[in-house]
């Protein structure tokens, strides 16, 4: 992951094509089934196709694989292209499968007429049946006699809607005793009688996956085709397309799907989650979609830096969350405004402090000097953590307790001087002092405290609502583990927290700016939130300890 970076396998080989000539400027898709929104492994084939074409000065399309009319929707198609475009992508061309429908039928003629497909009437039961085994060869039936013109005649009336869904097939006629099962006379067109989101009710037979994606990107001319690895029994199908419709030579090459640590990735699960209502929404930012990251915080750049660092490999594995985190938390400190945020407040009275108040100035990112100050007001009541005071302390305590001192960040060094409490003995307020000399920045004190804690002014401060996420799920390896995913979902991976105080700086929130919230976590606002209520959702915490287990 240091230095200079080595190229990895697709790169050699693009690499090799371009230096043999055999491809001017490549050209790479992205193929989404919009059969639901993105997430964090389509990021991962995002970068990998874009990243590809911008190295190497080529162009990459964005491609619809709309060819199942039933689970495909226009709001899918419109998150998808929102989704790519946040993550920094811009396609050169927006193109659906379904554009191909005319020229995929053409091509199906075309194997009917070279005796390379025909219609069969099993069921696919039948059909099933008559593959064989790995271990034994299938069988053709009867239909694979068929002649040429019956065949024409039998799929121009399947496309004519003559026939009822499911009762005819057209196959391609390759190899019933072939290793690999996918060769046995595929299925490449079957009847459905569906609404398409584009195409409308214009056709009632649509054509198979391995039918429409080698064909598709041979239409584009895409010279690089870019899968998982669950593909790779598919490339002789995909070759074999190409070779007997002498098409253009677009290559399948293959990687290892992304997998995350705590975290489900399948679409068809993810809908799960939200049909069945365990999330708010394929954006409640639990989610490890790309619009529910983005809605929790998750900037473009730390996802864009994640895929990076992963890279690619042609085996399966399984990446820790930590390390998304950390790419978050990386970006996030380069960029958040600091602000403080009281969750739990104990109210503080400065004893001797005696003026009204007064405007503090704090940087709004130490990291940042173009970042700029923003005003902090001081005043006689200020709310602090009630996690940062204890009457009792153990030894190693260095916050506030009776008669120590901390300082208030950017503010002042206080020194508690009474607990107050009400009638069940509940601490509800302490009486403190403050030093005047001790003002941040200016401080001729001489005295030394071991804490700073945050802070707000009380009449000053805003109350917000704030968001506290958690792992959607409770075990690292859910695919390993027994039984149904849903069984292993966090009961409290949501904590709202409705108590808490903001200094006044925060009103002026915006949803894309980012804040960190001093010695509580990275935080942003959240799109529900509204001129009576401000919501923060956490984006992450700041602690970092894939960062501490893997530097
Ligand atoms: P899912 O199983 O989550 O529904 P999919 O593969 O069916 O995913 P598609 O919309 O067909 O989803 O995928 C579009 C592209 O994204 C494909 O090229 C696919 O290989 C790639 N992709 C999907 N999931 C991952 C993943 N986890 N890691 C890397 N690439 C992925
Ligand atoms: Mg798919």
């Amino acid at each position: 992951m240091d230095g200079e970076k080595s190229l990895n396998f697709i790169e050699e080989i693009i690499e090799a094509d371009l230096a043999a000539g055999k491809h001017k400027n490549i050209l790479t898709r992205f193929p989404p089934e919009p059969n639901g929104y993105l997430h964090i492994g389509h990021a991962k084939s995002i970068c990998l196709n874009f990243g590809l074409a911008k190295k190497y000065g080529g162009k990459t399309n964005l491609r619809f694989d709309d060819t199942n009319p039933s689970t495909e929707e226009t709001e899918y198609v419109e998150s998808i292209k929102a989704d790519v475009q946040w993550l920094g992508f811009n396609w050169a061309n927006e193109l659906y499968a379904s554009n191909y429908f005319d020229d995929l039928y053409a091509f199906a003629i075309q194997l009917i007429e070279k005796q390379l497909a025909y219609v069969d009437d099993s069921t696919s039961d039948e059909i099933a049946e008559q593959k064989g085994t790995p271990t034994t060869a299938g069988k053709r039936n009867k239909y694979a006699e068929r002649t040429v013109a019956e065949n024409l005649q039998l799929f121009e009336e399947m496309k004519a809607g003559k026939y009822a869904d499911g009762t005819k097939v057209l196959r391609a006629k390759i190899d019933m005793a072939a290793s690999n099962m996918l060769m046995r006379d595929p299925i490449i067109y079957r009847i459905k009688h569906a609404h398409h989101h584009r195409t409308g009710d214009k056709w009632c037979i649509y054509p198979m996956y391995d039918f429409a994606h080698g064909q598709s990107d041979s239409i584009e001319n895409i010279t690089h085709s870019i899968c998982t690895l669950e593909f790779i029994p598919h490339r002789e199908l995909y070759n074999w397309f190409i070779e007997n419709l002498n098409i253009f030579p677009s290559h399948q090459y293959e990687f290892a799907r992304l997998n995350m640590t705590y975290t489900v990735m399948s679409k068809r699960k993810l809908l799960q989650l939200v049909n069945e209502k365990y999330v708010l929404g394929w954006d409640d930012p639990r989610m490890p979609t790309i619009s529910g990251m983005r809605r929790r915080g998750y900037t473009a750049e730390s996802i864009r830096e994640f895929c990076d660092k992963i890279g690619i490999a042609r085996r399966e594995n399984l990446i820790d969350i930590g390390l998304l985190e950390f790419c978050v938390r990386e970006h996030l400190n380069k960029i958040s405004l600091r602000r403080m945020v009281v969750f739990d407040p104990l109210k503080i009275t400065i004893t001797n402090y005696t003026q009204t108040e007064e405007i503090l100035f704090s940087e709004n990112n130490p990291e940042d000097e173009t970042a700029g100050n923003r005003q902090i007001p001081f005043s006689k009541e200020l709310y602090i953590e009630k996690e940062d005071f204890m009457e009792n302390p153990p030894k190693k305590f260095f916050r506030l307790c009776p008669e120590g001192m901390v300082r208030l960040k950017g503010a002042y060094i206080i020194k508690c001087e009474e607990v107050v409490k009400d009638a069940n003995g509940n601490i509800i307020e302490l009486k403190c002092t403050y030093i005047p000399e001790s003002k941040s920045g200016s401080d001729t004190s001489g005295i030394h405290v071991k804490s700073v804690l945050h802070w707000v002014s009380a009449n000053h401060a805003v109350p917000v609502e704030l968001c506290l996420y958690d792992r959607l799920l409770t075990v690292e390896n859910v695919d390993a583990a027994e039984g149904d995913f849903k069984d292993y979902i966090n009961p409290s991976s949501l904590q709202t927290i409705t108590t808490a105080y903001a200094e006044p700086a925060l009103k002026n929130a915006v949803i894309n700016e980012r804040y960190q919230f001093l010695r509580k976590g990275y935080f942003c606002l959240d799109i529900n939130s509204n001129e009576q209520k401000m919501i923060f959702n956490r984006t992450v915490t700041l602690k970092d300890t894939w960062a501490k287990v893997n530097k």
